[in-house]
Formats: structure tokens, sequence, C-alpha cells
């Protein structure tokens, strides 16, 4: 897919403002701006590639190092008792930006039903 600049290109290069909870020289991670749950994060590559499929070696090794980092982290810090690892691939995953990103999303004292955090 020809990559166009999206909104995390534009955080990723600090041009516009996000809340950071982590980064290294290959991921960034910050607060999802509309969190489904408090403490709801989003795990970045800084490669530009709008699925998985088309990720570099490189930063899959390093998004798979932090990610159970991060989510102890944010277990540690909202308390939950239960997360969802979310990664759309694609408009009709639903999708929004296309960058790679994982969500964290964190859950506590509600009663999940399947996969369903999203409709369809
Ligand atoms: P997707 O549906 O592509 O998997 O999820 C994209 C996520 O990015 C959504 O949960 C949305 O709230 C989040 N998002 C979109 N724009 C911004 C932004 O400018 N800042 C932050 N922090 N999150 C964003």
């Amino acid at each position: 897919m020809t990559q166009t600049r999206t909104i995390f290109d534009r955080i990723l290069e600090g041009e516009i403002p996000c809340h950071r909870v982590y980064e290294d020289e290959h991921v960034l991670a910050f607060l999802d701006i509309g969190p489904l749950s408090e403490g709801h994060t989003l795990v970045i590559p800084k490669e530009r590639k709008a699925f998985l499929h088309e990720l570099s070696d490189e930063s899959a090794a390093a998004i798979g190092r932090v990610l159970p980092r991060l989510a102890r982290a944010v277990i540690q810090a909202t308390g939950a008792t239960a997360y969802n690892i979310l990664q759309n691939n694609g408009a009709e995953a639903h999708q929004a930006v296309f960058h790679v990103h994982f969500h964290i999303i964190p859950k506590r004292g509600e009663r999940g039903l399947g996969v369903g955090w999203r409709p369809g």
C-alpha cells in the first residue's frame, strides 16, 4: 500500500501532542485520544507501515519485546483485572489510522462479550 502521512506520523514528528507513556528507538506508546476505557494505550512502530504484514522484522521484534511490558504497566497503573490487545488491519477490520498500531484496552469490573468491543 502506498504510504500516506497519517495522524500518527504527525505525533511521531512532534507536530501534534500526545500523552506519551513509552518511547525507544523503534516504538512509541501513548494514550488513545478516544479511550474505550481508562488507560487505553496505543503502541506503534516508528516505521511507517499501514499493516502488520508489511512490518520489518526489526520493528516486529521491537514491538514484541515491549508489548508485554506495556501491558503490565497499564495493568499496574489502572488496576485493571483484564485487558484486550486489539490490532486492526484494513478498513473492513475497522482500521481508521493507516499506521500499524496495537491497542491495549484495560478492563475492570465488566464482563466482555466475546470479541465485541466494536460492532461489525
Ligand atoms: P483503529 O480503529 O485504526 O484501530 O484505531 C485508531 C485509534 O487511534 C482510535 O482508537 C483513535 O481514538 C486513535 N486516535 C486517532 N487520532 C488520534 C490522535 O490524534 N491522538 C491519539 N492519541 N489517538 C488518536
